[in-house]
């Protein structure tokens, strides 16, 4: 009979959902415990994700690790992805003429910046396997994610998405609990975490509402300016990343210029969640 392996990793997001799920991993509230969280950086998170990681990371509790396959602003600006061929792109909204949204780019970043490098480091680093090698009957690998009751259909497409790696096994505690993003920051306060945990997500991600980006162009100047300018490189002429398109490309849903946009204060959520359900972080998978 084939010997039964059993490993427990943690997609970490480090936004509400999956800092829940971390420490409630840190409490011991969920068993088996994990022997890491990985947290794919895309290198563009704002401040405050790098500073809470260094937080989680100070209660010395299971290992976080971080892996990068690059930065992904950096390689959109270059017109290449991290392995130097086409660039990965964001979801960004196209519009024929400023201000005239016509539909959104489809959207490869979340793959090749999040779920790939997490799947290689579990792979590699924590299976101890060789590129192409098949990883064994009986090795499963459960991965943890923080997904709420609100967002509960992402769990489908994650499970659709694993469907065919026999070897990695999609777990839900904040479902399992029934917990909704409320009951997570509620969670937070009563477990003490010393500052407001926020949403976890690339600074000039699209899928931000006028609050979101308010937030940031007023509290977040560093954030701010990096938006605006990768906002801006996405109209260059000739940029590898508008190729081949007869539309231009805005992050921000009105398809104007991020630092023209005018940012509310109505707020139609509808807009750029855009059936994604994408009410909370990246959280290793941004939506899928
Ligand atoms: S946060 Fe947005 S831009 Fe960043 S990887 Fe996820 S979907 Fe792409």
């Amino acid at each position: 009979m084939t010997k039964q392996i059993h490993r427990h990793v943690l997609n970490l997001g480090a936004g509400v959902q999956s800092t829940t799920v971390y420490l409630m991993y840190v409490a011991s509230e969920i068993q088996p415990a994990i022997e890491c969280a990985v947290f794919a950086d895309t290198g563009e998170e704002p401040e405050t994700i790098y500073r809470h990681l260094d937080w989680l990371r100070s209660l010395n509790g299971p290992p976080i690790v971080t892996v990068s396959t690059g930065k992904l602003g950096d390689d959109l600006q270059r017109g290449r992805n991290s392995t130097g061929q086409r660039f990965a792109s964001i979801p960004a909204y196209t519009a024929a003429r400023e201000g005239h949204k016509i539909g959104i780019v489809r959207r490869q970043c979340t793959r090749e910046y999040k779920i790939e490098p997490i799947e290689r480091y579990i792979r590699a680093e924590l299976l101890g396997m060789a590129r192409g090698q098949r990883v064994p009957n009986g090795i499963t690998v459960f991965q943890s994610y923080g997904i709420s009751m609100d967002e509960a259909g992402r769990s489908i497409r994650i499970r659709d998405r694993l469907a065919d790696r026999h070897w990695l096994t999609p777990v839900f505690p904040l479902l399992d609990r029934q917990m909704t993003r409320g009951d997570c920051y509620q969670w937070l306060q009563r477990f003490g975490v010393p500052h407001e945990v926020q949403k976890s997500a690339c600074v000039f991600c699209p899928f931000k509402s006028n609050a979101e980006w308010r937030r940031m162009r007023d509290t977040d100047p560093e954030s701010w300016a990096r938006a605006v300018e990768i906002d801006n490189a996405l109209r260059v002429p000739g940029n590898v990343v508008n190729r081949n398109l007869d539309q231009k490309l805005y992050v921000h849903v009105s398809c104007v210029p991020l630092e023209k946009a005018v940012l509310g204060p109505d707020d139609d959520p509808r807009q750029y969640y855009l059936g994604l359900n994408w009410t909370a972080e990246c959280a290793g998978m941004c939506g899928v």
